[in-house]
């Protein structure tokens, strides 16, 4: 009886897309399910904050990853990024809330709520290759195995090959990468003085992400070697609350980084 009941919520699972936990709780039960594309409504017409919108690469297997540009073009450009690891998927929700609401003013704003479609498919912190994305990064890369694995060389990975030339193109000024669940803003960084009032704009402890030792392959370390912006990583708790992550901390954001919302 109990492993019919156990398949009968697999089936319920897979049809309804949606991941059980222990508990009853579905993860992205009401989260958009995996599909940031769906931020259309019926009649097709796009959030009044999107001014443009880009698929910069493919996953492993082959589902898109969307940049959205929001803001104002010409004004100081901007990237956030979430879900770089699949099983953090909370985050996502601040960069589709800023995607899905009114207009931007300010700044040139461009937003990747999921880098890692697949590894959020399957709540995995890793790509369907296995690699972490966050140690595949040409810079200062390690041949890493386990749940840090590096991949067979540096920029291996399709996700990572994608986000790379994207930020060359875009060349931000910033660049804030969200995860979970170590609940702090790496004011150990490039730009320290940003990071620290980061970290009190959006009520998160200053701390030191420092991958236990050395990071190698990361992103950020990658991005502040080679470009004259600065990235950091912000780290949420793993059950932030969704107010927090849909009300809060897109304004908190949007408020220091010296953008605004407007009417219409
Ligand atoms: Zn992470």
């Amino acid at each position: 009886m109990t492993r019919l009941l156990g398949l009968a919520m697999l089936v319920v699972a897979l049809l309804g897309g949606a991941v059980p936990l222990g508990g009853g709780a579905t993860a992205y039960a009401d989260d958009r399910a995996y599909a940031d594309d769906l931020a259309y409504s019926t009649d097709g017409a796009p959030p009044r904050a999107v001014v443009e919108r880009r698929v910069i690469g493919t996953s492993v297997r082959g589902r898109p990853i969307r940049a959205w540009r929001l803001g104002e073009p010409g004004k100081r450009r901007v990237v956030l990024i979430s879900t770089m690891h699949g099983n953090e998927p909370h985050t996502r929700q601040i960069l589709t809330s800023l995607r899905d609401g009114r207009r931007i003013r300010g700044i040139d704003l461009w937003v990747i709520p999921t880098y890692n479609p697949d590894g959020l498919a399957r709540h995995s912190r890793r790509n369907a290759h296995g690699v972490d994305l966050n140690r595949n990064y040409p810079s200062d890369w390690a041949d890493l195995d386990g749940n840090y694995e590096s991949g067979p060389r540096p920029a291996s990975e399709p996700e990572t090959r994608a986000v790379m030339r994207f930020l060359r193109r875009i060349d931000p000024v910033r660049l804030i990468s969200f995860h979970q669940p170590l609940n702090g803003v790496d004011t150990d960084t490039k730009d320290s003085r940003f990071a620290r009032r980061l970290a009190w704009a959006l009520r998160l402890p200053r701390t030191r992400l420092d991958c236990g030792g050395r990071c190698h392959g990361t992103m950020t370390g990658w991005f502040n070697a080679r470009f004259t912006g600065a990235a950091l990583t912000v780290e949420y708790a793993a059950h932030p609350s969704r107010h927090r992550m849909t009300r809060e901390a897109p304004r908190q954001l949007l408020r220091v980084l010296g953008a605004r919302r407007v009417a219409r």
